[in-house]
């Protein structure tokens, strides 16, 4: 089985990650990216998840090349940390803008294909934090709790027509997201996680291809945390 799979911010990271896994099992690959050399071995679509006519655009050439999109996995995200005393009101909405409205537009054009289809599977890319809170993120963790409410309500307002809506909820993963953090900043973060370490990007990976298997066909509106124990509770 071939699906056609699209991974959003595919080009490195997480997503990079991610579109190995579906890769690896035989999977039609496309990824986004917004410039330089993508990485090679994945259809490469330039796509800005900001700009409404540029995944219009990205959508059609998948189509054209791997068919409908069968597996949506939004995961292109950024971070703009501030305290609020701080935060403009760009960083808020930029945060917004990408993470959540970026992740709506992306869902919403794969959702055509998957209702003509009768069938889909969408991955969302939270974070622990979105469901913890982190001080010098609300706009983050915002956009990230956001993603929890949209997937359940799609996950309602789809199932009879056999999509599943799914989040996980990462921790800390060792990314240049997470490279900007200092070595006492990582100390303090480790410290606090039950299993002592990062995650590595195919952990997180791992989890998302289980969600879009065949043995996930009965789990939709979940929100899976792969967070080596940090946000326990949550
Ligand atoms: P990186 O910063 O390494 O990569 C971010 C990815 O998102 C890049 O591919 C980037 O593309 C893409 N992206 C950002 N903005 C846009 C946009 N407007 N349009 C299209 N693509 C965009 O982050 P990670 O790999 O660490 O993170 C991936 C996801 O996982 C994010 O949603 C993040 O919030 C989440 N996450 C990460 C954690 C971590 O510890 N690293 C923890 C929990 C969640 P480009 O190369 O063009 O910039």
């Amino acid at each position: 089985m071939s699906r056609s799979v699209l991974v959003t911010g595919g080009n490195r990271g997480i997503g990079l990650a991610i579109a190995r896994a579906f890769a690896d099992t035989g999977d039609k690959v496309a990824i986004t990216y917004r410039s330089g050399e993508p990485p090679e071995g994945f259809l490469a679509v330039k796509c800005d998840i900001t700009d409404t006519e540029q995944v219009e655009q990205a959508y059609k050439e998948i189509e054209e090349k791997h068919g409908p999109v069968e597996v949506l996995v939004a995961n292109a995200g950024v971070t703009k940390d501030q305290l609020l005393m701080r935060m403009s009101e760009d960083d808020f909405t930029t945060v917004l803008d990408t993470n959540l409205t970026g992740t709506f537009r992306v869902v919403k054009r794969a959702n055509r294909g998957m209702l003509r289809a009768k069938k889909g599977r969408v991955v969302l890319i939270s974070s622990v934090v979105g469901l913890l809170g982190s001080a010098g993120q609300a706009n983050y963790a915002a956009s990230k709790a956001g993603l929890v409410g949209f997937a359940r309500s799609l996950a309602r307002e789809l199932g009879s027509r056999n999509i599943t809506f799914n989040v996980v909820a990462p921790g800390f993963v060792d990314t240049d997201m997470t490279k900007v953090l200092t070595d006492d900043q990582r100390k303090g973060i480790v410290a606090q996680v039950p299993l002592g370490r990062y995650a590595k990007p195919e952990e997180i990976a791992a989890t998302v291809r289980f969600l879009a298997s065949d043995d996930a066909s009965y789990i939709t509106g979940a929100v899976i945390p792969v967070d080596g124990g940090l946000g326990m509770g949550h």
